[in-house]
């Protein structure tokens, strides 16, 4: 075993396999390619290792086929004590079987960064590891002690700011989007997230509020950086689901936005599928008025709804985004790939813009290409950014092969 304290700022791994020889050489592969690894192969050892350590790792290679003691008891124990590791699933047997495990972990609330079939190439796992985002750098954060009227106060107080994520097109690097997300500047707590805030908006109906100053933000962002950003191409703004249940918006957007007449119609409103259940004659009415107003519609997170089909049908959108967690799983899960691919086909056929989030890697970026997706976003192209760094960015990125060759 290695000494879990010497990781010195190396990803900190840890191998389960019940066969010893398979985990030492997982070990001694990943310690050469910079991983600080501990390998368990007994069962009191891996028990004692998640109860004791769990913390001391960044990252869970696990065989789910040990006799004895099998790979779901172990994702339940980790899921017990609490694991933010990433987890990567190992079997011997077919990608079913791991798909399954997939699938219970991520239901167990494990965060799986991959999975790989026996027999398993040295470069394979490295390569999986390399790419895995640490655990730092998650998404998903300890809740913050806020409360609604917080929220109000600091919509009012002006201290909601706006982060710009690029899309391009796929065939030739083109810039031709940025999405606006939302951020916090709390004046104790720091830049928050807005999986920390839009909840609470939701939930205290603030999200038309929201809505507005954020597109408050986009107008004076625009405005600030004017002729020097030299981008003309579509602004996405997200719209939560309880502001469409507000009938008076469409009137308030186009109030607070005629007056800025070229960006209006530049305007593309995000909605998810979830916010437009079957049955919501409202929401149909408020998309419908800001679709006649001149704005176009995306629908947002495509796949993770439950209405899928009828909402391509009923609602008067433009473009469709494919979720970035079958994005991201495509690449190691073929029933992700086929969920990406059919979407992209669907939205071809309807005649709308398809967009692929989330794409991290250059692997995804040359597949979604091939598969006739239009334009990307993810953190391959960018990151989030304020609106003053978009210039830089974009500098940057014509100046890459991507950008000019595609
Ligand atoms: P979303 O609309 O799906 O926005 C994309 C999220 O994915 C953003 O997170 C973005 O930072 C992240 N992302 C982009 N590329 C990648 C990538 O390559 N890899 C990974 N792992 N993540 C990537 P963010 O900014 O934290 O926003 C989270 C969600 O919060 C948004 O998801 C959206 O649903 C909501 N949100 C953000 N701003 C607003 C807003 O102004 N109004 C409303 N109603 N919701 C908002
Ligand atoms: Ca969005
Ligand atoms: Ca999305």
């Amino acid at each position: 075993m290695t000494d879990l304290s010497a990781s010195q700022g190396k990803a900190r791994v840890l191998v389960i396999d019940d066969e010893e020889e398979i985990a030492e050489l997982f070990r001694d592969v990943l310690t050469i390619a910079g991983f600080a690894v501990t390998a368990a192969s007994r069962p009191a050892e891996i028990i004692a290792l998640i109860d004791q350590s769990l913390a001391c790792f960044d990252i869970v290679v696990l065989d789910l086929s040990m006799p004895g003691f099998d790979g779901v008891e172990v994702m339940r124990r980790l899921a017990a004590r609490g694991c933010e590791a990433r987890l990567v699933l190992v079997s011997g047997f077919d990608r079913k079987v791991l798909d399954g495990a997939r699938e219970l972990a991520t239901r167990y609330g494990l965060s799986v960064g991959g999975c790989l079939e026996k027999p398993i190439r040295s470069v394979a796992l490295v390569d999986m590891l390399r790419r895995l985002p640490q655990t730092g750098q998650r998404e998903a954060a300890p809740a913050l002690a806020l409360a609604p009227e917080d929220l109000a106060r600091g919509l009012a107080a002006g201290e909601l700011v706006v982060h710009y994520q690029p899309m391009v097109t796929l065939a030739d690097g083109q810039w031709v989007g940025i999405e606006a997300l939302a951020r916090w500047q709390h004046p104790e707590q720091g830049l928050i997230g807005p999986q920390h805030f839009i909840p609470l908006a939701e939930a205290s109906g603030l999200s038309s509020a929201l809505t507005l100053t954020v597109l408050e933000s986009v107008v004076a962002d625009l405005r600030h950086v004017n002729g020097s950003l030299g981008f003309h191409g579509a602004v996405s703004v997200n719209l939560s689901p309880s502001a469409l249940t507000d009938l008076r918006l469409p009137e308030l957007i186009v109030e607070r936005l005629q007056r800025h007449g070229d960006l209006g119609c530049r305007i593309r409103f995000e909605i998810t599928e979830t916010s437009v259940p079957a049955n919501q004659t409202m929401a149909l009415d408020i998309l419908t008025r800001l679709r006649l107003a001149g704005y176009a519609l995306s629908i947002d997170d495509f796949g993770t709804g439950h209405s899928t089909m009828d909402n391509l049908r009923r609602l008067p959108i433009q473009e469709l985004k494919i979720d970035r967690g079958f994005v991201q799983e495509a690449e190691s899960d073929s029933r992700a790939r086929v969920i990406v691919e059919s979407s992209a086909a669907l939205a071809r056929d309807l005649g709308l813009t398809v967009v692929a989030e989330g794409v991290e890697t250059m692997a995804a970026w040359r597949w979604l290409k091939s598969i006739g997706v239009d334009i990307a976003q993810g953190y391959l192209i960018a990151r989030p950014m304020p609106i003053i760094q978009l210039a830089g960015w974009h500098a940057a990125w014509t100046a890459t092969d991507r950008a000019s060759a595609g």
